[in-house]
């Protein structure tokens, strides 16, 4: 089968390898779509995939063989890969962590979704309903950090949020917010195609934070409050600061994106507001349960996010990986193996 495979830093190769086999256990995945994550582009930037491996953790597919002990699935049913539970439960040396080893995040094992197949255990993917588009089921995994983050944050119905950035997990964020019956959501994002996006998503206002200013529009927004909650989708250097700031007294930021940058505070701006920060990183099982319902009812809209200029090829892995390095107008990469 053919995988691009990572051979170093900021290089991958796509190379003809041997296609996997299911354990007795296990199940072999055809792959549909696999959904370029963020985490992938820094593994890829910063050279943390070991060279060799085959990234990508985003994916949707059939049943394409089954081990000898499987019989929970069959073949060509359709599926999201990941999100199951892990029937041995939790390893006692991660229990007294405060989540799961269940948790998927940034060390997700490389399951190879950036390949035609896959190997996983069978208890390891999720059953897609057949109202879900494969546009859609690509979102699953991005959205289940989304649905972590919100389910984390103190958000209550009829609140007025503010998401900064509109990549995909802004707009995951801002979709499950709305689901969740926020009364306003507001977006902060530059690029032109996000902002866009954000606003065919539904989003109350979407701002431009290098020609408004934000703080006090949203402050303004809020009556002369700001806002109870804000989620740090960006990690652009100032928004951060920009969150502490348009949040009311003993409003919240919930810090998704990751920095890998100094991020600068001005702490006097809103110790003051007692102003709390959390942090949300991957998701749960039970997160990627309620993305499959959430997709299930149509709540979330994959239109805006994956259309025709989402769909790559093996091809133009190593040119995408690279643009993605610093993103701009990107909303969510597809490759089509
Ligand atoms: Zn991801």
């Amino acid at each position: 089968m053919k995988a691009a495979v990572t051979r170093g830093e900021q290089r991958i190769e796509i190379e003809d390898v041997p296609t996997p086999e299911p354990g007795p256990d296990q199940v072999l995945v055809k792959i549909k779509y696999s959904g370029l994550c963020g985490s992938d582009v820094h593994r890829f930037q910063y050279g943390m995939a070991q060279p060799g491996s085959i990234m990508g953790h985003e994916f949707c597919g059939e049943i394409a063989a089954t081990g000898a002990n499987v019989t929970s699935w069959k073949e060509g049913d359709r599926l999201v890969g990941g999100g199951g539970s892990n029937p041995d439960g939790i390893p006692r040396a991660s229990s007294s962590a405060r989540y799961s080893a269940q948790t998927v995040g940034f060390k997700s094992p490389g399951w190879g979704g950036f390949a035609e197949y896959a190997v996983m255990d069978a208890w390891r993917p999720l059953r897609l309903p057949d109202n879900v588009s494969w546009e859609t089921a690509v979102l699953t995994e991005p959205c289940a950090i989304a649905v972590h983050a919100v389910r984390r944050s103190a958000f209550r119905v009829g609140d007025q949020v503010v998401v900064m950035g509109a990549g995909p997990i802004g707009l995951l964020t801002q979709q499950v917010l709305q689901a969740g019956g926020a009364r306003a959501v507001y977006v902060s994002e530059p690029a032109p195609a996000r902002a866009e996006a954000a606003r065919k998503l539904g989003a109350t206002e979407v701002f431009d934070p290098t020609k408004t200013d934000i703080v006090s529009t949203i402050v303004e927004l809020s009556e002369g409050l700001g806002v109870p909650l804000a989620f740090d989708c960006a990690a652009a250097k100032p928004t951060l600061q920009q969150g502490l700031e348009m949040v009311r007294r003993g409003g919240e930021v919930t810090l998704i994106s990751m920095a890998w940058e100094d991020v600068p505070l001005l702490t006097v701006e809103w110790i003051g507001r007692e102003v709390d920060m959390k942090a949300s990183y991957g998701s749960t099982p039970e997160d990627w349960q309620i993305v499959i319902s959430l997709m299930e009812q149509g709540k979330i809209d994959s239109g805006p996010m994956v259309d025709q200029n989402s769909f790559i090829g093996f091809d133009d892995m190593q040119a995408t990986l690279t643009r993605l390095m610093t993103p701009q107008d990107d909303i969510q990469s597809v490759l089509v193996p």
